[in-house]
Formats: structure tokens, C-alpha cells, sequence
């Protein structure tokens, strides 16, 4: 059987930890050359050293900055001499905080790299897709939340709006991007054991679990499969979906 993203050149962001760094795993396993980045160029370094095959790169990257974006594209460009046709959207932070004491400087925070930097990420993207001649068989895969649906984990207001705008953002896309052949959808993680997760207090972490079907939080992989499979030509049917990774919720 043939690898699901043969010879395709991906672009994924936040690839320097968690759900992005098994993504790029899955990826180069599946035959693609995978551009990891992050804002943190050591992560991403490291991720690319745990890759099948050699044609990968490590890139920086800041998501909340269109020159970054930019010149994060135009530095892929000359590499390989042609676009990512994959772009994962992964970049992503939380902040817990009750919504009483969220600042301008908070709410910005959150907002920027959750929301406007799958934007940004997305509009230069595309762009180079068009340009390149490379649209058709593309894929963008924005990771939003279960949070943007399911609401109930208290002081995470501003992070469940910025993945809701998130999925809104993925059905828009798809309806602007499906007539040149690029397909856009969203993947809403429950609980999955990352860096970003690992600060839960133990209490909170078995309430939340009680509410999963499956009785456990789920790994990366488990996630970053199915984000592969969204990136493959084998659900070249499936656009402006929002799939919900979670384990079953309550
Ligand atoms: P993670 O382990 O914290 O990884 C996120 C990565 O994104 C980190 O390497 C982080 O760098 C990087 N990043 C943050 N801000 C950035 C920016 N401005 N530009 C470029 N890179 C940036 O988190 P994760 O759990 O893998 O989460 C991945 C995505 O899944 C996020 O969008 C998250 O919201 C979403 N998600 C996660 C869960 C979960 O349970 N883990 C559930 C639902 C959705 P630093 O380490 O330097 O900050």
C-alpha cells in the first residue's frame, strides 16, 4: 500500500511540541517532506532529528506576525522551489484566567495566536498556492478545541472564543478555497496529554476525564493520525468538516 501523503511538502505550525511534533511525525512517516515550525527553532530542531527521512527543515516562526509568516514562506519557497500543499495550523496557546480579570493584553494574547495567526498562516498559504500553481489536492487542517463547542472548563472563556472563531474561520475558508481545489477543516481535540496540559491539577484532571466515554485523555498521536488522514487524498471528499477527536464526550 502506497503512503498516504507521498512526496507532498507540508508546512506545520507548533511543531516544536505536543500535538504539531507527532503530526510531523506521522507525516514524514507517510511519505511527505515536512517544514516543522515553531517560535521556538530548538523545539522544532528537535522534532525534525526524530523524523523519518532527511527532507525535512526546521523553521522559525511567530504565528501573530505577518513578516514572519511572510518570510517563514519565502524561505520554504527557496528551499524547495514550491509550496506546502498541507499546512497544519497548530501554533496555539491557553491562559486560565476567570473572565473578570482578563485584560486587553490578556484577551490579545490569545486571541493573536489561536485566532489571527491561523489568518495569517492561512491567507500567505494559500497565496504561494495560488502562485505556485498548486492548489489542487491541497489541504489545510486548523486544530480548534472541543472547548469551542462543549464549554466546561472553567477560566477558559477567551481561549473557547478564539477556537470557536476557529471553526467559523475553517467553514468560510472552505467556502472561498474548494473552487481552486484547496480543502479546509477543522480538528477539535478534547483532553490530549501535551505540554499544554500538563499543568492540570491531578482533581481537575479526573473530573474532566469522567466525562470522556473512554474513560482516559487522549495521546498526540491519536490526534495527529486523523489530522493525516485530513491531509491525504483519501478524504478528498471532506471539506469545511469539523471532526471532533475526543474520546467521546458526556
Ligand atoms: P503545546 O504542546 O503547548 O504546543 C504548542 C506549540 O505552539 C508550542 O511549541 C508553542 O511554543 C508553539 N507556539 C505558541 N505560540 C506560537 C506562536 N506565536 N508562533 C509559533 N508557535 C507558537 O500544545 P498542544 O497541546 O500540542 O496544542 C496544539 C494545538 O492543539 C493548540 O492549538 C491547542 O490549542 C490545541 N488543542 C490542544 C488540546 C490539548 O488537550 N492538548 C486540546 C484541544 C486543542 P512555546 O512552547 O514556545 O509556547
Amino acid at each position: 500500500m502506497s503512503s498516504l501523503v507521498d512526496g507532498k511538502l507540508a508546512l506545520v505550525t507548533g511543531a516544536g511540541s505536543g500535538i504539531g511534533r507527532e503530526v510531523c511525525r506521522v507525516l514524514a512517516r507517510e511519505g511527505a517532506n515536512v517544514v516543522a515550525a515553531d517560535q521556538n527553532i530548538k523545539a522544532a530542531q528537535e522534532t525534525v532529528a526524530y523524523l523519518e527521512g532527511t527532507e525535512h527543515i526546521a523553521l522559525h516562526i511567530n504565528v501573530e506576525d505577518r513578516n514572519s509568516v511572510e518570510t517563514a514562506f519565502k524561505y520554504v519557497m527557496k528551499q524547495f522551489s514550491k509550496p506546502p500543499t498541507i499546512i497544519v495550523n497548530s501554533a496555539g496557546i491557553a491562559r486560565e484566567m476567570f473572565l473578570i480579570k482578563f485584560d486587553e493584553s490578556n484577551f490579545d494574547d490569545i486571541i493573536n495566536v489561536n485566532l489571527e495567526g491561523t489568518f495569517l498562516v492561512t491567507q500567505t498559504a494559500v497565496k504561494a498556492m495560488i502562485e505556485g500553481n498548486a492548489t489542487e489536492n491541497s489541504s489545510i487542517i486548523n486544530i480548534s478545541s472541543i472547548l469551542a463547542k462543549h464549554c466546561n472548563f472553567i477560566g477558559h472563556s477567551i481561549y473557547c472564543a478564539s477556537k470557536a472563531g476557529v471553526i467559523a474561520m475553517t467553514k468560510c475558508a472552505s467556502l472561498e478555497f474548494g473552487q481552486f481545489g484547496i480543502r479546509v477543516n477543522a480538528v477539535l481535540p478534547g483532553l490530549i496529554i501535551t505540554p499544554m496540559t500538563a499543568n492540570i491539577p491531578g482533581e481537575t484532571m479526573e473530573m474532566l476525564i469522567k466525562n470522556v466515554l473512554l474513560q482516559r485523555a487522549g495521546k498526540p498521536e491519536e490526534v495527529a493520525e486523523v489530522i493525516v488522514f485530513l491531509a491525504s487524498d483519501r478524504s478528498s471528499y471532506i471539506n469545511g468538516a469539523s471532526i471532533e477527536v475526543t474520546g467521546g464526550i458526556n
